[in-house]
C-alpha cells in the first residue's frame, strides 16, 4: 500500500497519526497545528501583554520542557514581547529531582533563559526525603503540593515576574475534573478548569497547554528531540489521581475526544452562590506573613505538625536569602500567593 499523504498539506508523506483528531499528517504539519493551537489558546484567553515578565514553572519533565520550547518559539514568531524565565522547585528528592534539575540547567543554556531554583530545604528546613522519612509515603504529595505552591510564589517574587505559566495539560485538567466529581468537591470543580487563577494580591498563574493532549506533548518532544527527564517521582504520586488517570486513559482509547469533552463539561458547571461563598476571609499567617484563611498558612501548619517546637517556618538560611532579595516578614504579606485550598492542582505538578 502506498504511504498516505499528509491530510493537511497533501504534499508530504504522513508519518504520524494525530492523537487528538486521528488525522494522518506529516511532521511539519504536526508542529504547525500543535504550536498554532497553543497560540490560539493564548490569544483567546488574553494570557499575556507585551512587556510581561513570565516565569515558566520548569521541572525538567516533558510538559514543562515542551512549554519552555513552545513559549520561546511563539514569543519569537508572534512577537509577544515577553521576558521569559525558568523557575524550578527543588523538593529535595534524591535520585529524582536532583537529576531532573540537571535537565533544567541544560534547558537554561539551550533556550537562553535565566533560571531560578528555590528549594524546600532553604525555605522550610525540610527536604521531601526527610518529610517522607518522618511521615511515610502516605500524605507526602499533600505536603509537597502545599510547599511547592509557596515556593513558586517566593521564587516568582524574587524574579519580579507578572505571572507564572505551568505545563498542566488537557489530561491533567480532565483528571482533576473527574477527581473533583468523585470527591463531590463542587467548589474546586468550579475553579479547576480556569485557564488562569488570579485574585486580589495573587500572582496570575496560567496554563497555556490547557487544551494540549499529553500524547501530543510527548510526540512533540520526541520529534523535536527535546532534552527532558522522564523518570517519575520515587514517592509514588497520589493513588486516587492514579485511578482517575487510568479511567481517563480507558475513555480516551474508546473515544479520543473524551479528554476535551470532560474539560468542556467542567467549564459548563455553574456554581450556585452559596457554594462560591464558602471561601473564608483572608488574613495573614502569624508565622510567615503569607495570606491565609487561618492563623497559620497551610505550609506553616504542616511544618508545625512535622516539627513541634520549631520556632519559625522558614530557616535562618532561607530567611537570609529572602532578605537578600528584599523580602522580609513585613513585606512578605504583599507576596503574591495562590489560594491554599486549591491543592489538588498542586499535586498534578510534579
Ligand atoms: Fe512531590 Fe509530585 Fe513526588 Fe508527590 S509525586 S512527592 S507531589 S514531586
Ligand atoms: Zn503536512
Ligand atoms: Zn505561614
Amino acid at each position: 500500500m502506498a504511504p498516505k499523504s499528509c491530510a493537511l498539506c497533501q504534499n508530504s508523506k504522513a508519518i504520524l497519526r494525530r492523537p487528538k483528531t486521528g488525522q494522518h499528517i506529516c511532521k511539519h504539519c504536526f508542529f504547525t497545528v500543535f504550536e498554532t493551537e497553543v497560540h490560539n489558546t493564548i490569544i483567546q484567553a488574553h494570557l499575556f501583554k507585551p512587556g510581561d515578565r513570565v516565569a515558566i514553572g520548569a521541572s525538567g519533565g516533558k510538559d514543562s520542557t515542551v512549554l519552555a520550547y513552545v513559549m520561546k518559539t511563539l514569543n519569537d514568531r508572534y512577537q509577544y514581547g515577553l521576558n521569559l524565565f525558568l523557575l524550578s522547585v527543588d523538593e529535595g528528592i534524591t535520585g529524582y529531582r536532583d537529576d531532573s534539575l540537571e535537565t533544567v540547567k541544560r534547558n537554561q543554556e539551550q533556550y537562553d533563559m535565566p533560571l531560578k531554583i528555590v528549594s524546600y530545604e532553604e525555605l522550610y528546613g525540610w527536604t521531601m526525603d526527610r518529610v517522607v522519612s518522618a511521615i511515610g509515603k502516605k500524605n507526602n504529595c499533600t505536603f509537597c503540593g502545599v510547599f511547592r505552591r509557596q515556593a513558586l510564589d517566593r521564587g516568582a517574587s524574587g524574579l519580579g515576574v507578572d505571572q507564572i505559566v505551568t505545563g498542566h495539560n488537557a489530561d491533567d485538567i480532565a483528571e482533576t475534573v473527574l477527581m473533583n466529581i468523585m470527591r463531590g468537591d463542587i467548589g474546586r470543580l468550579g475553579r479547576c478548569t480556569a485557564i488562569c487563577t488570579q485574585g486580589e494580591d495573587m500572582i496570575r498563574r496560567s496554563k497555556p497547554f490547557k487544551y494540549a493532549y499529553e500524547k501530543e506533548i510527548v510526540m512533540y518532544a520526541y520529534f523535536k528531540k527535546l532534552d527532558y527527564f522522564s523518570t517519575e517521582c520515587i514517592y509514588s504520586p497520589d493513588a486516587y489521581r492514579g485511578h482517575a488517570r487510568a479511567f481517563l486513559k480507558d475513555l480516551e482509547a474508546a473515544r479520543p475526544s473524551a479528554i476535551i469533552d470532560i474539560i468542556h463539561s467542567g467549564e459548563a458547571f455553574e456554581l450556585k452562590e452559596e457554594v462560591r461563598a464558602t471561601q473564608k476571609s483572608q488574613q495573614t499567617c502569624k508565622r510567615c506573613g503569607y495570606m491565609s484563611s487561618n492563623d497559620l498558612c497551610k505550609a506553616c501548619s504542616l511544618l508545625e505538625s512535622l516539627e513541634r517546637g520549631m520556632s519559625t517556618a522558614i530557616t535562618d538560611k532561607g530567611r537570609r536569602k529572602l532578605e537578600a532579595q528584599g523580602l522580609t516578614p513585613d513585606n512578605m504579606r504583599t507576596i503574591p500567593y495562590f489560594h491554599p485550598s486549591s491543592s489538588v492542582d498542586a499535586e498534578a505538578e510534579s
